[in-house]
Formats: structure tokens, C-alpha cells, sequence
């Protein structure tokens, strides 16, 4: 049916109504009063979200491109970087650092498990010239949330800058930035931030401008100083997408407004009911219980069946999005977002659809199964 779907993909996300209709506002000027009103509240909103007093940068960019600002602007060619990597968006910071002309020890975790904060000591003392190190808080491809309190406190022991990429976390996971030592904390809107894509959000500390200061990697529309120029003012360097500014302040107010403890204990209780539920439908999970991710979940296909042709299915039939399988996990798992926009009943449409389509590939489930779990992990009972 035209118009109807069930979008369950790590971003783009749904977007909530009050925040669609905030974004038909008619069109203000990047230079104008009401622009810098704008701007200089969501900044203070971002701030309680990032638990920061830092000051906070919105690029007019995917995820990716903030996540180019944090290279461009503290890695210089030669410069000794370590990058902390268990999935596809690990690897991208060894893919960048290297663009960046850096000298990359990049540490592999097994896809589907967290870093270990003890390797990072060990890497961090056998190499003291390391000048930043780059983690994920949200692995986003194999459904892993990273320990950045306990990387950070070990990072901050050091000279080394500590930057995270919390572009599928923030919003739905909490992040404690200053409590934590991340010097920056780079995020994107079109996740757990329930906006469209577009935007990208950094923190930036006070150890981290040093360095921005001094780098010498060349940076044209990314270079923070430039950016910096204009923050009193509350002006932008260049041209931001302005009415995305006006659905950030609507789905901020939406995050305050239900409480930021409420937001992240929401994203816990749909994590804990999906994975129920799998189970319950007798599927393997591929995130050990101890550091799965609030806002999404992977899950292997049966033996024999291929991920794939389950999300065919559900596609196609019941107009229900999974995300796939990325690089060497493709056709093998299949991933369940459950960030941002997402409630109790996100969660058991997905799965009663999935019950239906794992009937059809050939894989029969007690029907009923998988929802019932769930549902008993709502009600408590
Ligand atoms: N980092 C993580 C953890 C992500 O999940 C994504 C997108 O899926 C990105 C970075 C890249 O963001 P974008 O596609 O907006 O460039």
C-alpha cells in the first residue's frame, strides 16, 4: 500500500510529525536575528544531550563528512593515530586516518564484540607519541555499544585527544561527554536525533583546540577555526541547512520534554523485548548480553537461509525495512533498528512480521512466539 511502511533501518530514521511540520516553517535568513536565537538555543539543548559545556559545531553534512572534520582538523600527515575497530564504521576511521596521510595502528576486535579497554592501555603505553585515538560508540554494523567511559578515562591519562563517533548512539544512548574526557563527539541527525539527514554535530574541548590550532592538514569547508569565528555570533561560516535547524530545536524539545533518562531507559526496554523475542523464535543473536545495543539489534539468519530473502520478504509484503547484513556480514545477519521515533509497537510489528516471513522462506516458528515475548517484557510480567 502506497505511503504506508514500517521503517526499521539504523537511519534514516522516521521522523516524527511535530518535527515534519516544524520543518515547513517558511524560510529565515542564515545571517538573521531569528536565525542566531535559533541557533544559540538547540546549541544549549545539544549541551544537556552531550552532557558538555564544550562548545558544539552543527556541519551541514552527513555523519561521514563530521566525521572528515575531526581528522581534517587534528591529524597532520605523519601524525600517530589509533583507531579502535570491531565494524564497518571502525574501519572507516582507519580509512580517513589514512586519507589524512596518518600512521595507523588500528586495533581489530572481533565484529560483534566491544573493545576491550585494556588493549587500549597496552596500545596507548607502548606508544606514547599516539596523538588521537578514534572509537565508535555505537557500532552500528554488528549492533555494539562501545564502553566510552571506560576508554576515556584511560585516553585522558594521556596526551592523546579522544574522539568518538556517536552518529547512531546519540539520542538514544546516553553520553556523558566531559565526565568521560571526549575531546570531540561527532554525531549526525538522521538517527537516534529523529531528524532527516543533513547535519552532523561535534563537541569540540578545550585540549582538542589546541591541536586544531596547530594542525596542518589542509581544510577548506571543514576547518573549525572558521567555524569558531562565528559561534559568538551564533552565525555559521557558510549557509547551514536552515530548516533542518528548525527540526533539530522540535526534536530536542521532543528528547526534554520526555526526559532524557526516560529516552534512554525506552531504547533499553525495546532492546530487551527484541532480543526476547529472537529468542524466543529460536535465532542467534550476534551482541552478547553485556554490551548490546539499545538502539539496534543483529540478529544471524537461520542456517541455510539467507538474510537477505528474509528482508525480501518483509519488504515486499508487509512493507517492514530491515537493515541488511554490511561488507563480510552480508546475507548473514539481518539488523533491527529500534532508535530514535521507536516504541513498544515498532517493535512488536517487526516481529510479528518477521514471524511471518521466516514461515514463508522456510524456517517454521511457533507463531506467536516471538510477540509474546516481547510483549512480556513490556508488561513486565
Ligand atoms: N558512523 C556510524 C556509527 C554510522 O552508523 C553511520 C551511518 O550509518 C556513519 C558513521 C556514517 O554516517 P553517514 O552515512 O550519515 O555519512
Amino acid at each position: 500500500m502506497q505511503d504506508k511502511s514500517y521503517l526499521m533501518i539504523p537511519g534514516p530514521t522516521p521522523v516524527p510529525p511535530t518535527v515534519v511540520a516544524a520543518m515547513t516553517a517558511p524560510m529565515i535568513g542564515h545571517r538573521s536575528e531569528d536565525f542566531q536565537v535559533l541557533h544559540k538555543d538547540i546549541i544549549t539543548k545539544l549541551q544537556k544531550i552531550f552532557q558538555t559545556q564544550n562548545e558544539i559545531y552543527i556541519l551541514t553534512s552527513s555523519g561521514t563528512g563530521g566525521m572528515e572534520s575531526a581528522v581534517a582538523n587534528t591529524v597532520s600527515p605523519g601524525d600517530k593515530v589509533l583507531t579502535l575497530v570491531g565494524g564497518k564504521f571502525g574501519e572507516r576511521w582507519s580509512e580517513l586516518t589514512k586519507q589524512y596521510g596518518a600512521e595507523v595502528i588500528e586495533v581489530n576486535f572481533e565484529w560483534g564484540t566491544c573493545v576491550d579497554p585494556q588493549v587500549v592501555q597496552e596500545k596507548l603505553a607502548a606508544n606514547p607519541d599516539i596523538k588521537v585515538v578514534f572509537a565508535t560508540q555505537n557500532e552500528t554494523s554488528t549492533g555494539v555499544t562501545n564502553d566510552i567511559e571506560s576508554i576515556g578515562k584511560i585516553v585522558a591519562q594521556t596526551s592523546a585527544l579522544f574522539v568518538v563517533d556517536g552518529v547512531s548512539g546519540v539520542g538514544g544512548i546516553e553520553i556523558k561527554v566531559d565526565e568521560w574526557h571526549v575531546d570531540i563527539l561527532t554525531t549526525g541527525s538522521q538517527k537516534s536525533l529523529m531528524l532527516p539527514p543533513g547535519l552532523a554535530i561535534q563537541s569540540i574541548s578545550d585540549k582538542a583546540w589546541k591541536v586544531i590550532e596547530a594542525n596542518k592538514s589542509p581544510r577548506y569547508y571543514f576547518n573549525l577555526l572558521k567555524a569558531r569565528k562565528q559561534y559568538p555570533k551564533w552565525n555559521t561560516a557558510y549557509t547551514p541547512a536552515v530548516s533542518l535547524f528548525v527540526g533539530l530545536n522540535a526534536s530536542l524539545d521532543m528528547m526534554l520534554a520526555e526526559g532524557l533518562d526516560n529516552v534512554y531507559a525506552r531504547h533499553k526496554l525495546l532492546r530487551e523485548a527484541t532480543r526476547a523475542a529472537i529468542r524466543a523464535l529460536g535465532l542467534k543473536l550476534m551482541a552478547d548480553e553485556s554490551y548490546a545495543s539499545p538502539v539496534i539489534t543483529s540478529v544471524y539468519a537461520p542456517e541455510g537461509i539467507g538474510a537477505d530473502d528474509i528482508r525480501k520478504v518483509l519488504n515486499n509484503e508487509y512493507n517492514i525495512t530491515f537493515a541488511g547484513g554490511q561488507a563480510k556480514l552480508k546475507n548473514k545477519i539481518f539488523r533491527i533498528a529500534h532508535m530514535g521515533f521507536a516504541d513498544q509497537m515498532n517493535v512488536l510489528i517487526a516481529i510479528s512480521g518477521l514471524e511471518m516471513a521466516l514461515q514463508k522462506v522456510g524456517y517454521p516458528v511457533e507463531l506467536g512466539a516471538g510477540v509474546r515475548a516481547a510483549q512480556q517484557v513490556f508488561l513486565g510480567v
